[in-house]
C-alpha cells in the first residue's frame, strides 16, 4: 500500500485530495491529508466581511464537510517533514509516514515582520483583513466609523491575491459613499511597488481608477513601522503616512514548517520547477498553491488551474512516465471597483492582462480589463462554484492553461491592436516576461 500525505485542505490540498481519490485504487494507495484548522475558510469573501455583502455562514465550512468520506483526516499542527526517513512530524508529536508528498499550506499573514504592527493591531485603529477574524474586527470599526484619514497599505510582495488591497480601496470608496461621509474621509493607497499594480497595461489603468474616485496613491512606500499611538506609518526613505484608521496587508510568508524542513526559499515557499511543482530538492515531494515559490500570483484561481494539470503529472510520475501537462502560470482575478462592478484580468507567466473579453472571443460574457456589472456579478457567484464545484474536484467549463482567444493584442507602431478570434489562438511568447513576480 503506497501512501500519500497532503499537507494543508484549504483550497489547494482539498481539490488535490478530491480529485486524486478516484484516480489512485483503494487497494494501493492510502490518502491522508492534514489540517490544523477544523474550519475551510473561503478568502475572497474576507473583502466583503467588512462591507456586509457577506456574511460568517457563506465563508466557513467544517474542514471534514468539504473532503471525500474515503480520505483521511487529521487535525494537527505540522512541525517539520523528515525527508530522510519520509515522515511528518507534528507539532503534538504524532508521526506520519509518507511516500509522497503534497504541500499545500499556503502562505499566511505575518504581523511580527513589521516593527510595532502587532502591538498596533491590538489597538482600535489599525486593521487587516486577511485573515477571517481581521475582517470581522474591520467590520465591526467600519460600522460606526466617522470618517477622517483612511490608508489602505501594502507592506511588501508578494502577497495572496494581489488585487486584493486594490479592491479594499475602491469598495471603501464606494461603502463611504453609500453612507454619505465620502466627503468627510481622505483616502490614501500605500504601496511598495513604483505605481497602483506590476504591469504597465493593468498599472496604468488601476491607477487612472484611483485618481478617479479622488484616492491618493504613494509609491514606493518601504515600510520602516507602524506606530499605532501616534497614529502614523513611517518609510524608510523618511515619509510619514499620517492616519486615523489604517488597513495594512502585513508581509505574506509561507509556513513555517517549509523551513525548519529544509525545503523553503527565504519567504519559506517550496521551491519547485514552476511548470510541474515537484520540488527542485526531493522527487517525492510536490507543493500545490500558494506554498509553492513558482512566480505566478498566489490566488485560488491559480491552485484551480494548477491542480488539473498537478494531478495528471501525479499519476504519471509515480508510474515513473514523464510529467508532460506543464502549468503556464496562469491566473485569474475579479477586481471589485465598487458600485456593483468589478474588473476581470487573466494572464500566465509569459502574457500580462490584456483587454478583451472572456472565456469567449467578442461573447465574453466577462470583460478584460473593463469595469462591468456582469463581472462583479461573476464575482459574487464564484463563491458557490468554490464551494460547490471547485473544492469537490468537478471539471470547470475554463480552460487550465491560459488562452489568448477574446484577448485584444497591444498597439504597435501606426497599428491600433488586434482582437485574437481563435479559441485555439497560441500565446505570443514574452508580451512581458514574468507577470507574477510581484
Ligand atoms: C482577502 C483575500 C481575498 C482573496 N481574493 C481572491 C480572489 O478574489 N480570487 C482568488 O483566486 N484568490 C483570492 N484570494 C487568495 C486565495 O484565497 C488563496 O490564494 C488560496 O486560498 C490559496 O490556496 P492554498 O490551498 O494554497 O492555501 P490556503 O487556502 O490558505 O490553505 C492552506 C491551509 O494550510 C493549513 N496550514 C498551514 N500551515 C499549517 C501547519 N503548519 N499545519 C497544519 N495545517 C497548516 C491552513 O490552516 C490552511 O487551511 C484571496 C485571499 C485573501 C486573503
Amino acid at each position: 500500500m503506497r501512501r500519500l500525505v497532503v499537507l494543508g485542505a484549504g483550497t489547494a490540498g482539498t481539490m488535490v485530495v478530491n480529485r486524486l481519490r478516484p484516480r489512485l485504487p483503494h487497494h494501493a494507495w492510502h490518502i491522508t491529508v492534514v489540517e490544523q484548522s477544523d474550519t475551510h475558510y473561503y478568502q475572497p469573501g474576507y473583502l466583503f466581511l467588512p462591507f456586509g455583502t457577506m456574511r460568517p455562514r457563506d465563508v466557513r465550512k467544517p474542514v471534514r464537510a468539504t473532503l471525500r468520506h474515503d480520505v483521511d483526516l487529521v487535525t494537527g499542527t505540522i512541525d517539520r517533514v523528515d525527508r530522510d526517513g519520509r515522515t511528518v512530524h507534528l507539532q503534538d508529536g504524532r508521526e506520519l509516514p509518507y511516500d509522497y508528498l503534497v504541500i499545500a499550506t499556503g502562505t499566511s499573514p505575518r504581523p511580527a515582520e513589521t516593527p510595532g504592527l502587532e502591538e498596533a493591531l491590538a489597538g482600535g485603529d489599525v486593521h487587516e483583513f486577511f485573515t477571517y477574524a481581521g475582517a470581522m474586527r474591520l467590520a465591526a470599526r467600519l460600522a460606526d466609523w466617522p470618517g477622517g484619514r483612511f490608508v489602505v497599505h501594502v507592506a511588501e510582495m508578494p502577497i495572496k491575491c494581489p488585487v486584493a488591497p486594490l479592491e479594499m480601496a475602491f469598495l471603501a470608496d464606494s461603502f463611504f459613499r453609500e453612507r454619505g461621509i465620502r466627503d468627510a474621509v481622505d483616502l490614501t493607497y500605500a504601496t511598495p511597488l513604483p505605481g497602483a499594480f506590476t504591469k504597465p497595461v493593468s498599472a496604468e489603468l488601476l491607477g487612472s481608477m484611483l485618481t478617479e474616485r479622488r484616492i491618493a496613491l504613494e509609491p514606493d512606500v518601504v515600510v520602516e513601522s507602524i506606530d499605532g499611538d501616534a497614529h502614523v506609518l513611517r518609510s524608510f526613505d523618511g515619509r510619514e503616512i499620517p492616519f486615523d484608521l489604517l488597513v495594512t496587508i502585513p508581509v505574506n510568508m509561507g509556513a513555517d514548517f517549509v523551513a525548519r524542513s529544509g525545503l523553503g526559499d527565504e519567504l519559506s515557499y517550496v521551491r519547485v520547477d514552476k511548470q510541474t511543482l515537484l520540488s527542485v530538492d526531493d522527487d517525492r515531494i510536490f507543493a500545490v498553491g500558494d506554498a509553492a515559490d513558482t512566480p505566478a500570483s498566489k490566488a485560488g484561481s491559480v491552485a484551480h488551474f494548477q491542480v488539473d494539470g498537478f494531478t495528471e503529472n501525479f499519476l504519471a510520475h509515480v508510474d515513473g512516465r514523464p510529467m508532460t501537462d506543464l502549468f503556464d502560470g496562469h491566473a485569474n482575478c475579479f477586481i471589485e471597483s465598487g458600485g456593483g462592478k468589478a474588473l476581470l484580468i487573466d494572464f500566465n507567466y509569459e502574457t500580462e492582462p490584456l483587454p478583451g473579453t472572456y472565456p469567449l472571443p467578442r461573447v465574453g460574457p466577462m470583460q478584460l480589463l473593463r469595469e462591468s456589472r456582469i463581472n462583479h456579478l461573476g464575482k459574487l457567484a464564484f463563491r458557490h462554484l468554490y464551494w460547490h464545484v471547485l473544492l469537490p474536484g468537478r471539471r470547470m467549463p475554463v480552460p487550465a492553461h491560459m488562452s489568448m482567444a477574446g484577448k485584444r493584442l497591444p498597439a504597435t507602431d501606426g497599428d491600433g491592436g488586434a482582437a485574437v478570434d481563435r479559441p485555439d489562438a497560441p500565446t505570443p511568447v514574452s508580451i512581458v516576461p514574468s507577470f507574477g513576480e510581484d
